[in-house]
């Protein structure tokens, strides 16, 4: 058990994919590495446990991938999406990405089928794997309350640990927990009272059993009283699935036609009860009691300050969570790990400065920030119902608008087409 005033080469705040993986790729730098968590693993998280190809290639990387596939899980080999009018399309994902593309420069460029995992089986392989690596400790149950500074530069953490006060120190902080980040608050990297709701999103998830007609597709259904946003239900484990629906903050906090501002809950639970495409299917099913729950979504679609002195932001606690399909597990690994690369580089350089880190920002924008733009600008289109009715219809009726789409969404370069005008244009042509 680590003790107060111990002294490391990083420090992880939290240990969920963010965070585990950072302390992962760490390791393979020969960084000693605390990695603190205000809970005891396994744990749950509130999501919507969609694994995305995204996820899966960091997962390989670091040898993980058996792993999960001996846990409990579901296959996520394509999706289903509704329109409000209530067309509906399968569109698979490819199940062979060509070995040639996935060498394509521009890292996580193809998607591949994906996983459904409940984040208490799915984090806890992450947090595991981190425990067992060389030069990584952990300590569960530290909640942190404050930073430690040396003049303007992060120098350590403050926290409770079964009652008492413990301080550790570092050369580097890693943010990594999570939406509401303390680590963001404290070094002032992102203001939380003065947020725009734009970029958030509210959110919540409750697991049936029992539900019929659940195949290996995820299923995102665009539904009236849930726009913009969307009610979905995700195979899991055991006969399980997952249910939620999000909206962005902003819209949840406005008055609809009605004069009432919509209430995603009792309007999923009303779905469920009476919806044509649903009422049937969830006739003989029973929520597992205790499992629902609400949480917010930080999105990309706002560029936050993800590093300065003596630290760094991954995950949610650097707001990169997609604001079209609100994943965020794989955009949490994948920072992790080039926010591992930037740490590594700065122990060689000597160098924990704010100017020295800002590469690590860049590398992330880089990577990730034009899918983030591009998925802002869908979730900006997924205001129009008449647009998603269109698309969905053209696309159920239409086996080559089903291709092109199938083909979009399997490629991240290609998502951007779905974004612009002339696909719109192509598609009433197909
Ligand atoms: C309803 C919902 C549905 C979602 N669905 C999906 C989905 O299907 N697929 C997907 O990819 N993404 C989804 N997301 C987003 C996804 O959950 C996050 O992007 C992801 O968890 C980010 O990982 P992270 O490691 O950055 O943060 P987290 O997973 O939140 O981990 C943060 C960790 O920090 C710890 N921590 C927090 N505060 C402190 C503190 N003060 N001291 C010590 N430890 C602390 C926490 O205990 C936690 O373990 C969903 C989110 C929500 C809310």
């Amino acid at each position: 058990m680590p003790r107060t005033g111990e002294t490391y080469d990083v420090i992880v705040v939290g240990g969920g994919p963010g965070g585990s993986t950072t302390a992962s790729y760490l390791s393979r730098h020969g960084l000693k590495t605390l990695v603190v968590d205000k809970a005891t693993f396994p744990r749950d998280k509130t999501c919507g446990d969609a694994i995305s190809g995204k996820s899966i290639s960091v997962l390989r990387e670091l040898g993980l991938h058996a792993w999960v596939e001996r846990e409990p899980h579901a296959r996520a080999d394509g999706v289903v999406f509704s329109a409000p009018n209530g067309y509906t399309v399968e569109i698979p994902f490819p199940k062979k990405v060509d070995p040639a593309k996935m060498k394509d420069q521009r890292e996580h460029r193809y998607i591949q089928p994906g996983y459904v995992v409940r984040r208490e089986v799915y984090d806890n392989i992450l947090f595991q794997f981190a425990q067992k690596q060389e030069h990584v400790t952990t300590l569960e149950g530290f909640t942190l309350t404050d930073l430690v500074w040396e003049g303007k530069k992060v120098a350590g953490i403050k926290g409770k640990h079964g009652g008492k006060e413990l301080e550790f120190r570092a050369k580097v902080v890693v943010g990594a927990d999570g939406a509401l980040s303390k680590v963001a608050e404290k070094t002032k990297a992102y203001d939380f009272e003065d947020k725009h709701h734009d970029h958030w999103i509210g959110a919540f998830r409750v697991y049936f059993k029992d539900v019929k007609g659940v195949t290996d597709n995820i299923e995102i259904h665009f539904v009236e009283g849930l726009l913009p946003g969307y009610f979905w239900i995700f195979p899991v484990d055991n006969g399980m699935v997952n249910v939620g629906a999000g909206m962005i903050e902003t819209d949840l906090r406005k008055p609809g036609k009605d004069g009432k501002k919509p209430n995603m809950k009792a309007t999923s639970y009303e779905l469920m009860k009476s919806h044509p495409l649903f009422k049937e299917r969830f006739a003989g099913a029973t929520e597992v009691p205790g499992t629902y729950a609400g949480w917010l979504l930080p999105c990309g679609s706002e560029r936050r300050q993800l590093s300065g002195e003596g630290f760094v932001l991954v995950g949610d606690a650097g707001g990169l969570i997609d604001p079209f399909s609100g994943e965020g597990i794989g955009n949490a690994m994948v920072s992790g790990k080039y926010a591992a690369l930037r740490i590594a580089e700065a122990f060689q350089a000597n160098d924990f400065s704010a100017g020295f880190f800002k590469a690590y920002d860049e590398r992330v924008w880089q990577a990730l920030g034009h899918e983030l733009d591009t998925s802002y600008k869908l979730q900006q289109m997924g205001r129009h119902t008449w647009l998603l009715n269109l698309i969905i219809k053209r696309a159920a009726t239409k086996p080559k608008v089903r291709e092109a789409i199938s083909d979009m969404l399997a490629d991240r370069e290609k998502k951007e087409e779905l974004a612009g005008w002339w696909f719109y244009v192509k598609m009433l042509f197909l």
